[in-house]
This record gives C-alpha cells, sequence and structure tokens, in this order.
C-alpha cells in the first residue's frame, strides 16, 4: 500500500489535476474528503463544519440503495474478485452476466426479452436509440431518425442524449445547434390535462415520418427538474406511439429498481415500453454498470437488416464483478419488504417537510416514493446551502432553485428527521 497523503495534500492534489462534474479547471476548493462510507453515513477525512461524519441524503446520486458497506454487496464482489474480475465479452460469456441478463428480463415488463449490458446510463441511451434508428433503417424506413422528448428531462452527457435533455437554461444548452434536432413537447404538467395529451398526441401525429422514437424519464423528471407528473401521460405516449409507429422508450436510469414506490415507474401506468434503460441502483451503487431492454420485435427488425447487428461493444460490457453485484442488489431489494420500506420513506418525507412548505420563498414541497424535492422562488445559494445542510450532518447537493434528497432506503426514521431538518436549513441558507 503507498503511504497515506495527509487531507490537505489531497485537496491540493485534486484542485489541480481532478475534473469534478460539471467543475472548472483548476477545481474549486469546495470538495469534502470523504475517508469511508458505511450504512448511510459517509465519513470525512477532516471535519466539515463541526461534522465528520454525515448522513447521505442522495443515495450517491440515486444508487445506494441498500446504503454503503453492505455486507451481501461486499462478500458478492469478493466472491467474484476471486474467480474473475474481467474478461471481453467478445466471443466469451459468463455465468453473472448471463444471470443478470434473465434476471432483468424477468422484473421487467413482459415484452422486454433482451439486454445489452453497458457501463453508465449515458451510453444506455445511445445505445437505446441506435437501437431505435437501426430497428427502422432494417424495416425499410431509414427517414425515421429524429427524437421526441419532453422539456425539462434528463437523459446523461454524452452526444445522443444531450439532445434530448432540457433544450433551455440546461445543462447542456452549450451545444444546442451542434447537436442532432429533435422534436420538443412541452414538459408534462403535474396533474392529467387532457388539453395537453391532445397536443402530444398530435405532435406524435404530426412528426411520425420522421421519429424513430418517443424518450422520456416516465413519472418523475430528474436532473432536469425533479418534477413529478401524472402516470396517465405514459398511457398516451404508447397509445399514440402504436398509433403512429414510433418506438417508446421509457428512461428509469434514475427511477428504476422501487425509488418512486413501484419497481419501475411505468408500473404506475402499466405501461411497457419497446426499449427500456436502467442503471444507477443496478448495482446498489457498487459499480458502474447499466443496461438497455428491448423487445423481441426490436432485437428481430435489427437482425433482418443489411447491417444485421448492433453495432456496439464497449470494452467493458457485462463486467463479471458489476454483474455479480447487480444479481446480489436485486436478490436483495426483492427479498425484503422494499415497497414497505420505500412507503415507510414517503411517509417520514411527507411529515418531515409539510413544515418546509409554510417557510418564506419555498414554492412547492413535493413527496413521492423516497424522494422529497423543496422548491424555491429563487436560484438556491448553493455554498451557504450546503453549508447549511452540513452543519445538520447531512449530505445533500442542492442545484438551482432546488433542495432535494433521495435517500438510501435504508435510512432509518430518525436519520430521515435530520435529513428533512437539513432541507429545511438549506431552505433557509442564505436569506
Ligand atoms: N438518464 C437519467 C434519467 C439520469 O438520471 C441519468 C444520470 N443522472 C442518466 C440518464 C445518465 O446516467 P450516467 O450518469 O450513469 O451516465
Amino acid at each position: 500500500m503507498p503511504e497515506p497523503l495527509a487531507p490537505a495534500e489531497l485537496l491540493r492534489l485534486d484542485q489541480d489535476h481532478v475534473w469534478h462534474p460539471y467543475g472548472p479547471m483548476p477545481g474549486r476548493a469546495e470538495p469534502l474528503l470523504v475517508e469511508s462510507a458505511s450504512g448511510v453515513r459517509l465519513r470525512l477525512a477532516q471535519p466539515a463544519h463541526g461534522q465528520d461524519e454525515l448522513i447521505d441524503g442522495m443515495s450517491s446520486w440515486w444508487s445506494a440503495v441498500h446504503g454503503y458497506n453492505h455486507p451481501v454487496l461486499n462478500e458478492a464482489v469478493r466472491g467474484q474478485l476471486d474467480r474473475m474480475s474481467h474478461v471481453m465479452f467478445g466471443g466469451l460469456t459468463h455465468e453473472p452476466a448471463v444471470r443478470l441478463a434473465a434476471k432483468l428480463v424477468e422484473i421487467t415488463p413482459e415484452p422486454l426479452r433482451h439486454v445489452f449490458l453497458t457501463d453508465s446510463g449515458s451510453v444506455s441511451v445511445e445505445v437505446a436509440v441506435k437501437m431505435c434508428l437501426q430497428y427502422w433503417r432494417s424495416v425499410g424506413r431509414p427517414g425515421k431518425q429524429r427524437l421526441l422528448t419532453w422539456r425539462g428531462g434528463y437523459h446523461g452527457d454524452t452526444w445522443q442524449p444531450m439532445s434530448v435533455c432540457d433544450p433551455e437554461g440546461g445543462m447542456h444548452e452549450l451545444w444546442q445547434g451542434a447537436l442532432p434536432r429533435q422534436v420538443f413537447a412541452d414538459a408534462p404538467p403535474a396533474e392529467y390535462d387532457a388539453a395537453y395529451a391532445d397536443r402530444l398526441r398530435a405532435l406524435i401525429a404530426g412528426h411520425a415520418d420522421e421519429l424513430a422514437a418517443v424518450i422520456v424519464e416516465p413519472v418523475v423528471q430528474g436532473a432536469g427538474g425533479m418534477r413529478f407528473h401524472a402516470p396517465e401521460y405514459l398511457r398516451v405516449l404508447r397509445e399514440a406511439c402504436d398509433e403512429h409507429g414510433v418506438l417508446l422508450v421509457f428512461d428509469e436510469i434514475a427511477t428504476g429498481f422501487g425509488r418512486t414506490g413501484t419497481l419501475f415507474a411505468s408500473e404506475h401506468a402499466s405501461v411497457s415500453p419497446d426499449v427500456l434503460c436502467v442503471g444507477k441502483a443496478l448495482t446498489g451503487g457498487y459499480l458502474s454498470m447499466a443496461a438497455t431492454l428491448c423487445t423481441s420485435e426490436v432485437a428481430d427488425g435489427i437482425s433482418r437488416g443489411e447491417v444485421p447487428v448492433l453495432a456496439h461493444g464497449p470494452t467493458f460490457m457485462g463486467n463479471p464483478l458489476a454483474s455479480a453485484v447487480a444479481c446480489a442488489s436485486i436478490d436483495l431489494l426483492l427479498g425484503q419488504d422494499w415497497q414497505g420500506e420505500v412507503k415507510r420513506i414517503e411517509a417520514g418525507l411527507k411529515e418531515g417537510l409539510a413544515e418546509v412548505a409554510g417557510l418564506p420563498g419555498v414554492r412547492d414541497v413535493r413527496v413521492l416514493g423516497a424522494i422529497g424535492v423543496v422548491q424555491l422562488d429563487r436560484e438556491v445559494d448553493m455554498a451557504a446551502a450546503t453549508a447549511a445542510t452540513v452543519r445538520e450532518g447531512v449530505w445533500l447537493r442542492p442545484f438551482r432553485d432546488l433542495i432535494y434528497t433521495m435517500p438510501p432506503y435504508v435510512t432509518n426514521d430518525a436519520d430521515l428527521a435530520r435529513i428533512c431538518g437539513a432541507v429545511r436549513a438549506a431552505a433557509t441558507a442564505g436569506t
């Protein structure tokens, strides 16, 4: 083992050399140095605002649903490590990946039968888009190359996913003009609105000749604004896509594996897509892996084409460690009353955030499953809000006008109450 470096030295090297998400270079002196993580707690290498341990209210961006350093997941990785950490997937296969694919087919909606194992959520969206475009090319409709999506969405940071992120004021505004031009519908309202549904149908009908697919985040639009919408819109999309010959892609990278109270958010509307993307909580947040599932119709269509293969094959496809821990994480989830736990968290967030709704400057408070969102009528002062949550012993990552939490499902009631207290502190920070 190398000599450990002092925290100050690590932070200096970090600032000089390490890019952080959406960060400048050289970096800011802002990140907290995490030494270890266990259960729902992140242990800091040096205290910040009087705290050396923080309750994680973010599940490391939706992923660590079972918390950190879980004995079952640790064992799954260790057991696999002794056999094989990685092997190329071209011409070779292995039990962890096969088991995982079969498991995903078993737990996702019935028509999804084929699984492409990728290494990140963004890439799983890239693969979904390639599947859809290639399907139409293979069945003799090469003009169907565009995507329709909702404003206010977020599907990842690589090229095709960026083209279907919120085009205005969003994170990828810089690239408008260079990205593929997609078709945008207004973000869906929270409640069902028949007139909006009609406009959605008309937009799909009007662009049907050029649309390969509609791609949306079902029920919860995450990083694009943490908005919830009526599940009925998913049925509207399904019907319009069927009527006009357009594929339907659900991006459940954030919502999958129980987060909204059903295993997949599309279950709120009993609607199944032609292509499904999952990631994040797939491995319980342990390793980088995502997956794109599709129906036999999509796969058969591709197979009938001039190029009868899906031309995609990342080096770390089907990584055995990630596959093994994904299998263990899914078994762990389904082997317990996960729905009861998510309901408990939903009730705790509703109770804990109710009083935040009355604070000055708070525009909206919304809770669904294990997701709690407070929207302000102003931009959050990120430094002040983050300091306020850390002072409360909680890790949150407010952005734009939002303070939000999606805690691990194993967060107990006392810790949940502290998370709600931190949301409250962030909502009033800097005022
Ligand atoms: N789609 C959605 C809905 C997401 O929330 C994210 C990640 N925030 C992605 C895609 C991209 O996933 P990744 O960061 O693993 O590339």
